[in-house]
């Protein structure tokens, strides 16, 4: 999870066999702050026994990735690197793929359209920390700078999500959609697949348009299905 923001929460229920990655910081701000529907959380969305596990940036382990000070290797492989981009949130982190011939990233709520991570728009509103989200965003557009082909995704983009569903790239097909990407692990499909395609609210609709077809083929489960139309961020 890029953050424990609510509506990226939502649909934690329906991965009952998944193990939940997380920063240690943004974990401990969820968890333990005094207000936390003001800062973002519901804490009834990962409140219960599910498999996750916590990264901790200020360990020894953690190493600079490209522009990013404080990556860390999930797999050891470098298919997936989790960047410690904190500002949106107090433990928010990005995710690099590495796909076969470009980086993958997934911004998370870093910058909500693309406008604000080429400048042109004021950055997302409400940061829990300002420094630090200038610094992220920074790191993230060094990234592009040195990678230009670099595929970075906003969160909240509506325009990005419908020109990606216009190449047919957001259709949940799991390992189709893999390959469609030309993801090397499968995992990093994982990642996507929740992060930007079923819990972003544009695409979360236009899923919703074509329920029946995915009921029939039985790709998700009913419960799923039917929280895409109703716990959707707007
Ligand atoms: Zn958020």
């Amino acid at each position: 999870m890029t953050h424990l923001h609510i509506d990226h929460t939502s649909a934690i229920s329906e991965f009952p066999n998944s193990t939940f990655v997380v920063s240690e910081t943004e974990w401990q701000a969820a968890t333990h702050g005094s207000s936390p529907m003001l800062e973002g959380y519901r804490r009834s969305h990962f409140d219960y026994a599910f498999d996750y596990r916590t990264v901790d940036f200020h360990r020894g382990d953690v190493d600079s990735y490209a522009s990013f000070g404080r990556t860390f290797d999930l797999f050891g492989d470098g298919s997936l690197r989790l960047a410690y981009t904190p500002g949106h949130s107090a433990g928010h982190m990005s995710v690099i793929c590495r796909l076969e011939k470009r980086d993958f990233v997934i911004g998370g709520d870093c910058f909500y359209v693309m406008g604000q991570l080429d400048g042109s728009e004021p950055a997302p509103p409400r940061p829990q920390d300002s420094h630090n989200l200038r610094r992220s965003l920074q790191e993230l557009r060094l990234f592009r700078s040195q990678f230009p082909d670099a595929v970075i995704t906003p969160s909240h983009d509506p325009d990005f999500y419908a020109a990606i569903a216009a190449l047919r790239v957001a259709t949940p097909q799991g390992p189709a959609l893999g390959r469609s990407l030309g993801l090397a692990p499968l995992h990093a499909a994982s990642v996507q697949l929740c992060e930007c395609v079923l819990l972003a609210p544009r695409i979360c609709r236009h899923i919703s348009q074509q329920t029946g077809d995915l009921r029939r083929k039985g790709a998700f489960s009913s419960g799923f299905l039917d929280c895409l139309g109703t716990r959707g961020y707007s």
